[in-house]
């Protein structure tokens, strides 16, 4: 076992401390409860939580600031509760954009409205956010883990920089980068390649007036095109607007849609063009395309997956953040907490998270939702098409209904589960 700090602060060094200059650094071995490899979201939240709680936390990631990336840009519905059981949430509202309602349309008519508070905000200042919820953010160690090797008892990772961090458990929260799982013999089994394509950019209005609108969902109009949806809603820099497809990749519309991107869009969903008026793109678009994965042979003493590191997601199906939060609740407020109170980081430990039921639950319904998602939009066999409009017929006539008579079918609802 390493001795244990002799200074108050976890960001001691065995004879440094870790904010020195990395020359000077070198030879330093820092020690700590828990090493956090990757500080996004699953990362940052888990050095929060485990720091608060009192356990000596090392969070290493190759940035010091988040860079700007396009992942998850808002968050809305149960994520929120689990923010608030977390303790994120005031931090959340403090930096992101409110909205409670989305108005939901296809083919230019409003399917209904969806009403719930929700929060936009770029993931950069998503990731900042939860960093600055570490007691003491300034420890975050910049650096890159080069290897990590790891045992029933204390884990040996090593830093581009030369320094090396020893801790009884080490957290990947790397997220789609497989590199240091990989050598471990974590490797990733790819369920689908290419799953889904996503763009992310920000629009305004040629005028300068104001959308008509908080919030917008439009949903695809034709199986052809392979749109699921485009979500438009409000971020601190104006109108962020997220469209989601099921779609070769290689498809010329996806240039297009990065070359041309109002056209495009307007193209794909023609139903648009009088919610949006004469509109223009403010920014870079950005786009990704997404594999479906899941990781194999994770099973190790001493170190455990998060997040992405342990399980790809389907942005069209909104489940990356979910997912994320069951790991970090789990792990970091339940079995963590567990496994330092007493000796040895063996298998037996680290099954316990994997066996969990609510991860599996959320690990499982993510990939079920982006089968879902894939298949409502681009399925055309009769079974699909019939299901389609089902979904959509259904979602109108409740909302007629609900606009008729507020309250009734909740109340329906409410006496038929009773
Ligand atoms: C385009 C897109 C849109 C999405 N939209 C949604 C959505 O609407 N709703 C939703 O719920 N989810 C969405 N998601 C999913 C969600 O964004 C992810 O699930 C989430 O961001 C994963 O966070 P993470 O912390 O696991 O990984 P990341 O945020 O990728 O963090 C990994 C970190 O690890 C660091 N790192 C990697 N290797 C090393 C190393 N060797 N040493 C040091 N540091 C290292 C990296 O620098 C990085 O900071 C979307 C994803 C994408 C791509």
């Amino acid at each position: 076992m390493e001795p244990p700090l002799t200074v108050g602060a976890w960001t001691m060094t065995a004879d440094s401390t870790v904010t020195e200059p990395i020359a000077a650094a070198a030879t330093t071995t820092i020690v700590a409860d828990v090493a956090i490899v990757g500080g996004g979201l699953a990362g940052s939240l888990a050095a929060a939580v485990l720091a608060r709680a009192g356990h000596r936390v090392a969070l290493v990631d190759k940035r010091a600031v988040y860079p700007d990336e396009f992942r998850v840009e808002k968050i809305g519905g149960p994520q929120l509760e689990m923010f608030r059981r977390l303790g994120f949430i005031r931090g959340l509202a403090s930096v992101a954009c409110p909205y409670d309602q989305v108005l939901n349309v296809r083919e230019g008519k409003v399917v209904d409205v969806s009403v719930g508070q929700a929060y936009g905000l770029p993931y950069a200042g998503l990731v900042a956010m939860a960093r600055g919820q570490i007691p003491d953010p300034s420890s975050l160690i910049v650096d890159e883990v080069t290897a990590v090797t790891c045992s029933d008892d204390v884990q040996h990772l090593e830093l581009a920089s030369g320094r090396r961090l020893n801790a009884r458990l080490v957290v990947l929260a790397t997220g789609m980068a497989g590199a240091l799982g990989y050598k471990l013999g974590i490797r990733r089994r790819v369920l689908a390649a290419g799953h889904s394509v996503s763009f992310g950019f920000t629009i305004v209005r040629r005028d300068g007036t104001p959308f008509d609108f908080k919030a917008l969902t439009c949903y695809g109009e034709r199986t052809s095109d392979g749109v699921d949806y485009l979500s438009l809603f409000p971020v601190p820099a104006g109108m962020r607007a997220n469209l989601f497809m099921f779609r070769d990749p290689t498809d010329p519309v996806m240039r297009d849609l990065r070359r041309d991107t109002e056209a495009t869009v307007l193209r794909l969903l023609p139903g648009l063009q009088p919610y949006l008026g004469d509109f223009r793109v403010t920014d870079r678009v950005q786009n990704w395309v997404m594999d479906l994965s899941v990781v194999e042979g994770h099973l190790q003493p001493g170190v455990v997956l998060i997040g992405d590191a342990f399980q790809t997601n389907c942005p069209a199906a909104g489940t990356g953040v979910a997912r994320l939060l069951v790991d970090v609740e789990r792990l970091c407020t339940e079995y963590a907490p567990r496994w330092l109170a007493t000796e040895g980081m063996g298998k037996e430990k680290i099954s316990e998270f994997y066996s969990d039921r609510d991860k599996i639950a959320a690990d499982q319904q993510s990939l079920k939702m982006a089968r879902f998602r894939q298949a409502l939009t681009s399925r055309d066999d009769i079974s699909w098409d019939v299901r389609r409009r089902l979904h959509f017929l259904r979602r109108s006539i409740t909302h007629r209904v609900d606009q008729m008579r507020p309250g009734w079918l909740a109340q329906v609802r409410s006496a038929l589960r009773a």
